[in-house]
């Protein structure tokens, strides 16, 4: 007969229990609510009632016995499970010293305030964001016996671990017969008399003498533990509560960290270690010296962990560059791994630019969600688009009660075992990763789980269980693969099987995004082109930019956070938005300063882009035609010369072909007709003689579809998404509001239900572009909205533009991979071509699309109800246009459609008053010329730290080949560099380049991204 493991942990809860020799309750505490009045309260004491701050204070004096022993704080704040941010912070003696929560609430006293005898309690309980009522309980001081408790922990985990352990496997048995032995010399006819207390030492003998002699068989897997806390800066609650949540958990942190010498942490997120620089300096600095001693790990490279569907790959370049300065400046270190454990799909730029940033590594879990195809592998090269290779690796850590990995881990034989049973690479590695502790809303590990952790080394067959770092976790890993030649690979983006409603939740955000994104383009282009290094200028935009990048945190700019969230982010634009407005103003104004003018007035037309282009611009209030602006330049135009243009007759304008009316409208490319309900009937290519639109159907369809996802609400569109649809068909009114020959718009107003969608259909002179700039009023919940053109093209797949290049995604549902891709992420284009002949859809703020078939569909508008009841209700104002084209998408022009349609030339009225007094620049001008059709030159900046301007260029064509730049002024110096602008080895052949007086030659690969630091003259 032998006891059985029920009966086991049973006696391990009884030990616990018994372990308490003394307890104190506290009944009376002082309290008060936020306004400093100390009442003394009877306990529990009711406290609550939406963001409210309370205070509960007390003081004890332990009995002399005590003073020598293991003394613990119990608190009990009432802390609900559903995560309203109520928790609260213990102070003894003054000094900062745990977080309290749901799972944090006994405190191990340190010896020397045991010793001291009187221990000053302060409590600072805030009560949650919603208005519900809690209980303060009485709190309790215990002494407790440490080898009651040590035998305790033993019996806990080696129950545990038999129960992990197979039936056929032998270590089973031997385990489960340790623990009888064990408890059958537990003897507890009389608790706490002087044979219980020996019956203990010698159960905790038995275990300690038995697990030595256990033979090792040498094949256990590895494990490095690490402790975590997944911190959402913003999501249930909002950042002020994040900070807090921050403190709190840092505080809990360093109590462990001096209560377990072998105890370490792991924390991404600069932004975090910002704010607990201004909320807590003293915390900070213990952080510091911990990391000092290489027990806190600060790592992770980007400034937030941010979502990687919806940022440009300049935004994502920036989260690495602020990210790893402020590590470097604040920690002496830089950064090797990007860790994004949470973050809804990976997209295929990002190997390219963590190894441009020095990053070697990447973690997630979240893969794991996917929900129909498991995907292959934990442990791979993740190749990028251009054939970047980082090492990858899933902590496969289970997530309890969901089948899913999770990086909120426990720290027990089960979950190290699981982690095991769940890797999926067990072929060509055993050495895992696990995060352990408390998260999403912060709160991290707790002792139970150090205690736990502190025994698996000594369990037979679980994986030999360490506390470490991820760093040297990673490290390791890529001693073991690297030379594998079975390690896989898997080539291209990591796509979410799940969330693909946060390409559009929440629009306003990513229309905010999407301008600032490119506000700061233009803003720090003119500011490079106007020779600003004057730090302030540089701190200005780099005080911006660190708010951009907050906001691109993986529940605000996805969408998935409460209303208050959305509030928050609103305040954030506007400053963002004044600031890039502010020195993009001084820019220009300091290029149009030294412009020599003339007498007859006029404005100065900018344009960033490095391409000669023509464009309307907005000036004075009106909107006016200019023909060609030099490649990243400007010109000067009187404004007798553009009356000239902007009158044309529209007759004259294109041989009779121009036509606007509200049936039809017409150029000399291109001809569409309206059906009586909006929709469009036929767009015929007049130069390819051939109709857009598929056969017997039409385009531009607005299409609703109910949008109830199982769950997760603002998260994710479900697969049964098309089942219930309708289309907004009732037209209430239709005008032609523009015709001047050169540009004509035709405007649509439809209701459904009680929403308005207003939308302009705009023809341009000599482009098939065809633009829908929209105003919606939106008043639906759990509506979907898209735009629908089914086109008369075939093809298997659809190109879609990415950060820094595009890749192609099927257009068939062949495979369960196909299928399960039924909405997209695209940047600023989509395209579906077959030989000679393709459609782009373009766009000015959107993300979402599905291109299945023959049908491209832009996604505009989610309006999910949680966690936001209202989301997405109100104004939206967005564009996307049809670009029909002959040829491929690249041969036609369509990424410079694209970028046009985003940048619009800039223009500004110029003082007239000769060409004297530092007017020095011409009426026309262009800095810099790119010769390289498939090269784009996306960001002009000047540089962080010296003098120098950096350029930063990218292949999109999927195509090698020499690049030209022609620079007006000359060319003092060049350096490659990294995308943190670090100069890169000249060895590499890959970084050479030429450079000439005014001209720098390189070459390009498939998809690279290339960084020069230029010193102009
Ligand atoms: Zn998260």
């Amino acid at each position: 007969m032998k006891l059985s493991l029920v009966k086991i942990k049973q006696l391990a809860d009884h030990l616990q229990r018994l372990s308490v020799l003394g307890s104190m309750t506290l009944s009376t505490c002082m309290a008060h609510s936020g306004d400093g009045n100390w009442q003394e309260r009877s306990c529990p004491i009711v406290y609550g009632g939406g963001r409210t701050m309370w205070h509960f204070k007390q003081t004890v004096e332990l009995p002399a016995a005590w003073r020598e022993g293991l003394v613990t704080m119990r608190f009990d704040l009432d802390v609900p499970k559903d995560r309203t941010a109520c928790e609260g912070l213990l102070f003894v003696n003054g000094r900062r010293s745990f977080g309290l929560d749901r799972n944090h609430k006994e405190y191990v006293l340190p010896e020397d305030a045991v010793r001291g005898g009187t221990l000053e309690l302060e409590v600072e309980a805030f009560a949650g964001i919603t208005e519900n009522l809690y209980q303060f309980k009485a709190p309790q001081v215990c002494l407790l016996d440490p080898m009651m408790q040590e035998l305790s922990m033993w019996l806990k985990n080696l129950a545990e671990a038999v129960e992990c352990l197979e039936l056929h496997d032998p270590a089973h048995y031997k385990l489960h017969d340790l623990l009888h032995d064990a408890c059958i010399r537990l003897d507890l006819f009389a608790p706490r008399s002087d044979s219980f207390f020996s019956s203990v030492q010698s159960a905790l003998e038995v275990i300690q003498g038995g697990l030595s002699a256990l033979p090792r068989d040498g094949f256990a897997p590895t494990l490095i533990a690490v402790g975590h806390s997944h911190i959402d800066i913003a999501y249930l609650w909002t950042i002020a509560d994040a900070r807090r949540k921050s403190v709190h958990t840092f505080t809990t942190i360093m109590a462990l960290m001096d209560q377990y010498p072998e105890f370490t942490y792991f924390q991404s997120m600069p932004q975090i270690y910002a704010y607990i620089e201004e909320d807590a300096p003293d915390l900070f600095r213990q952080i510091q010296a911990r990391a000092q001693e290489g027990r806190w790990e600060v790592e992770g490279g980007m400034w937030v962990e941010s979502d990687c569907n919806i940022p440009s790959g300049e935004s994502l370049v920036r989260q690495f560059l602020h990210g790893m300065r402020y590590v470097k400046e604040k920690f002496g270190k830089s950064c090797e791994m990007l860790w994004m454990p949470d973050v809804f799909g990976y997209n295929a730029a990002l190997p390219q630019i963590l190894k441009q940033c020095g990053i070697r590594y990447f973690m997630t879990t979240k893969l794991s969600w996917n929900e129909v195809n498991d995907f292959p592998h934990d442990t791979f090269g993740w190749v990028g688009i251009d054939g970047s290779e980082v090492l990858a690796h899933y902590i496969s850590a289970p997530e309890r009660n969901l089948d899913v990995y999770t990086y909120n881990g426990f720290l027990d034989p089960k979950s190290v075992w699981q982690t095991w049973e769940n890797y999926k690479s067990k072929a060509i590695n055993d050495h895992l990763l696990i995060a352990f502790g408390h998260g999403d809303g912060g709160g991290g590990p707790t002792a139970e789980m150090v205690e736990s952790g502190r025994r698996m080394a000594a369990l037979p067959r679980l994986p030999q269980t360490k506390f470490g770092t991820a760093l040297e976790y990673f490290r390791e890993l890529e001693r073991r693969v690297r030379l594998r030649e079975d390690l896989p690979s898997w080539k291209g983006e990591l796509y979410l099987e799940f969330h693909r409603g946060t390409y559009t939740s929440q629009a306003k955000n990513k229309r905010f995004n999407r301008q600032s994104e490119w506000l700061y383009r233009e803003a720090e282009l003119w500011g490079a082109v106007a020779n600003f290094h004057d730090v302030r200028v540089l701190e200005r935009l780099a005080d911006g930019w660190k708010l951009i990048l907050k906001n691109q945190f993986h529940d605000i700019l996805p969408g998935s956070g409460i209303p208050e969230v959305f509030e928050d982010s609103d305040r954030d634009y506007e400053q963002i938005l004044a600031i890039g407005r502010e020195v993009l103003e001084a820019g220009l104004s300091a290029v149009a300063s030294r412009i020599a003018a003339d007498d007859e007035p006029g404005i100065v037309v900018f344009n960033s882009l490095p391409w000669d282009r023509g464009g309307w611009v907005e000036v004075d209030g009106r909107t006016l035609w200019v023909d060609s602006v030099p490649a990243l330049g400007y010109r000067t135009i009187s404004w007798k010369e553009l009356e000239a243009w902007s009158r044309v007759p529209a007759s004259a304008s294109v041989g009779g072909a121009w036509s606007i009316s509200t049936e039809k409208m017409e150029n000399e490319l291109i001809r569409i007709l309206f059906a009586p309900n909006g929709q469009l009937l036929s767009v015929f290519d007049k130069q390819a003689n051939r109709e857009v639109l598929a056969p017997g159907e039409a385009g531009n369809v607005l299409e609703l579809f109910e949008d109830r996802p199982i769950r997760n609400d603002a998260w994710n569109i479900d697969y049964d998404f098309p089942l219930k649809r309708r289309e907004v068909t009732e037209l209430v009114g239709v005008q032609v509001v523009f015709d001047n020959g050169l540009r004509g718009a035709v405007q649509f107003t439809w209701t459904w239900n009680r929403s308005t969608i207003v939308q302009k259909v705009i023809v341009h002179r000599d482009s098939k572009r065809i633009d829908f700039d929209t105003r919606v009023d939106w008043q639906e919940r759990q509506v979907l909205l898209k735009a629908a053109f089914p086109v008369d093209v075939q093809s298997a797949y659809a190109t879609y533009d990415i950060q820094f290049g595009n890749l192609q995604r099927s257009t068939l549902k062949n495979t369960s991979w196909d299928e399960a891709q039924f909405e997209m992420c695209a940047q600023k284009w989509v395209d579906l071509s077959e030989g000679g002949y393709g459609v782009s859809l373009l766009n000015d703020c959107k993300y979402g699309h599905d291109i299945k078939g023959h049908t491209m569909r832009i996604t505009l508008i989610k309006s999910g109800i949680y966690p936001d009841p209202l989301a997405d209700h109100g104004d939206h104002t967005f564009c996307y246009s049809l670009f029909p084209h002959q040829g491929s998408w690249h041969t036609a022009g369509t990424n410079r459609e694209a970028y046009e349609v985003n940048i619009p030339l800039q223009a500004r009225v110029m003082e007239s008053g000769g060409s004297s007094g530092g007017r020095d620049l011409p009426k026309e001008y262009s800095y810099l010329q790119v010769e390289g059709e498939h090269v784009m030159l996306e960001t002009v900046k000047p540089a962080e730290a010296g003098n120098g301007v950096i350029l930063r260029f990218h292949e999109y064509g999927n195509q090698r080949g020499p690049v030209t730049v022609r620079s007006a002024r000359p060319i003092k110096a060049v350096e490659a560099v990294n995308l943190l602008e670090e100069p890169v080895s000249p060895l590499a052949e890959a970084d050479a380049f030429k450079m000439g007086e005014h001209s720098l030659e390189f070459r390009v690969t498939p998809y690279q991204i290339r960084t020069f630091r230029v010193v102009l003259g």
